[in-house]
């Protein structure tokens, strides 16, 4: 069979030690790997032609194995508060999203993990779309290299991403392997070079998950709590069930142990009447009693078709006021992108035109064509 795209690596997914055995089987040294980093991930080139270090031949070989295949932009929005979100196509006729937020001082890109998720949390939309498949690493490290593209146009204020956190659609622990090579690509002063405090894994819970990554990797842990008891929490997060409470403090423990200096970012989403009181604040405060940790309170953001509504703003006020009367900092994350359908939760991978939509639909009929 020929040679077609399709057979082709993208090298935008491997890390420094996945190009080094990728150069390695092409009887290449090492450092090739060093440098074809920088020209993918710092000078942004896409194309073995431009990489003038390489030699001639070797650039012709790549062109025959390998590939530089960033994710295709189907829509970009930008927010009123500068807040910008990419659909992105991933193959299968899918789409996942990416949110870029900026700030005065830092500029935080959101990605996604998976193509949906299978974790179902009552409060989050994703929920709604169901599980597609996890993302490949070229896929998740292409959501950064696309952001890091486009922000540089003076179009979109030629920002710079600052902080990368796993918080958009999927969990990222459930896709360790693909998570970990894009970790490492974030972390490499080759590619983007950022301190590990400055890339967040936020997950549902998955305790061997946070073993596993805790256990070499060089990340900040955020844990999406939402709930002080077992009863409650199972239901807003049915992961619960597996990993309950006790389970999931004691991987957090073990975490901060591991990591001494580090503390732990627990997210509490808001919802009004279910989880906002003054006992759940001092249940929150005895489970997390004596672990260094902060709080980010999240108001809810509502979707169609959920039954939950936001918190009212002094529910949050008095929870927080429990919270830090106890001594944990204590903040409440500002909603950005709501009108542009960016904020927690509110990321669907949604295809918006209907003839994109008739596009998604013939491809996934011709795939099961084939499969059949
Ligand atoms: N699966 C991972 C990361 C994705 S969700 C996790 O669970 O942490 C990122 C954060 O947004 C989580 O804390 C999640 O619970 C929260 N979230 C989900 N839906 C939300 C909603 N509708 N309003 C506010 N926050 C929400």
């Amino acid at each position: 069979m020929p040679a077609g795209p399709a057979n082709k690596v993208n090298l935008i997914g491997l890390d420094r030690s996945g190009l080094e055995r990728f150069f390695a089987d092409l009887g290449e040294k090492p450092f090739r790997a060093r440098q074809i980093l920088q020209w993918i991930h710092q000078r942004q080139v896409t194309e073995f032609d431009r990489m003038t270090d390489l030699s001639r031949k070797l650039r012709e070989q790549l062109d025959e194995v390998a590939e530089i295949t960033p994710p295709r932009v189907i829509r970009e929005q930008v927010s009123d508060d500068g807040t910008v979100k990419w659909l992105l196509g991933v193959e299968g006729g899918s789409a996942v999203e990416t949110v870029f937020i900026p700030e005065t001082s830092r500029g935080t890109l959101c990605i996604s993990s998976q193509v949906g998720c299978m974790l179902n949390c009552t409060f989050c939309s994703t929920a709604t779309q169901g599980f597609k498949r996890n993302l490949g690493s070229a896929e998740i490290a292409g959501q950064v290299w696309h952001a890091v593209n486009a922000l540089a146009d003076a179009r979109l204020g030629g920002r710079r991403v600052t902080n990368v956190v796993y918080m958009g659609m999927g969990e990222p622990l459930l896709n360790l392997d693909a998570v970990r090579a894009s970790l490492s690509l974030l972390r490499d002063d080759l590619a983007y070079g950022l301190a590990s405090r400055r890339v967040t894994i936020s997950t549902a819970g998955v305790v061997p998950g946070i073993d596993q990554l805790a256990d070499g990797d060089e990340f900040a842990l955020a844990v999406s709590l939402h709930a002080p008891d077992d009863e409650l929490r199972s239901r807003l997060v049915p992961l619960n069930r597996k990993y309950p409470l006790s389970e999931l403090m004691a991987a957090c423990k073990r975490y901060v142990r591991m990591r001494s200096r580090r503390s732990i970012t627990f997210e509490y989403t808001m919802i009004d009447g279910v989880n906002d009181g003054p006992a759940q604040a001092k249940g929150l405060v005895r489970l997390l009693n004596g672990l260094p940790c902060k709080i980010n309170l999240i108001p809810f953001n509502p979707f169609p078709g959920t039954p939950f509504r936001p918190s009212s703003d002094e529910a949050i006020y008095e929870f927080q006021k429990i919270t830090r009367a106890a001594g944990i900092i204590t903040t409440v994350r500002k909603t950005r992108g709501e009108d542009i359908d960016a904020a927690c939760g509110q990321l669907v991978g949604k295809l918006l035109s209907p003839s994109q939509r008739r596009m998604v639909v013939q491809q996934q009929l011709a795939r099961q064509a084939v499969n059949a």
